[in-house]
């Protein structure tokens, strides 16, 4: 009992920081809190065209913050198709600030903002809360001004939503992916397949079924 005391107590602040949810004891009970929420979307839309920007303006909102790879172009894609550019002049049009928030390298995330003009932060390091802070304080942007648009959960979604920032999830554009994200998508199909249900199960509860 001791040991598994001991084990549990050194694991908890870790699980804190890798998690990023709220590890307590209740009755007795090791309880942890809000991984759920976090891997939770404000909202989801097939792709970015998808988007309503005057929602995003009534919320406040004037920071975009998106992912590149099979959120904008398909992995490792250089190809900028017309209607990506004009989808980023209608953005700044309406007054948003734009800017890359990537994992990729810096030579492939460089390469493809000098080919659309954006800002970026490459090899940024989601889902860590310092990604997105660094870029929002490039902008002098609170969290409660930016929006993170991304198509991965446990990236750009549960970094996001662990700090309040608005969250979009966007349908991956293409199937050839990374071999690590590819993995992550089978714990995102778990965790989506849990999401959905807990989502029915919290609605039978207040609709009183
Ligand atoms: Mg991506």
């Amino acid at each position: 009992m001791m040991r598994t005391t001991f084990i549990l107590t050194a694991w908890m602040p870790r699980c804190k920081h890798n998690l990023g949810t709220s590890v307590s004891k209740r009755n007795g009970v090791l309880v942890v809190t809000k991984l759920w929420e976090q891997i939770t979307p404000d909202e989801s839309v097939s792709s970015i065209y998808d988007i309503d920007l005057d929602k995003l303006k009534d919320r406040g909102i004037h920071l975009l913050l998106t992912d590149l790879d099979n959120t904008l172009v398909p992995w490792r894609t250089y190809d900028v198709p017309q209607g990506l550019v004009e989808w980023f002049a209608w953005v700044q049009e309406s007054g948003f600030a734009l800017c890359l928030l990537s994992n990729g390298g810096r030579d492939r995330v460089q390469r493809f903002a000098d080919k659309v003009g954006l800002p970026y932060l490459a090899r940024a390091g989601k889902p860590r809360p310092q990604a997105y802070q660094r870029a929002m304080q490039r902008f002098a942007a609170s969290a409660g001004e930016t929006a993170m648009i991304g198509d991965q959960l446990f990236t750009d979604v549960r970094g996001a939503r662990r700090l309040g920032v608005y969250t979009i999830l966007v349908r991956p554009m293409h199937p050839r992916e990374w071999w690590g994200t590819r993995l992550m998508r089978l714990v995102e199909k778990v965790a989506g397949h849990y999401l959905k249900r807990r989502k029915s199960a919290r609605k039978k509860l207040r609709d009183g079924e």
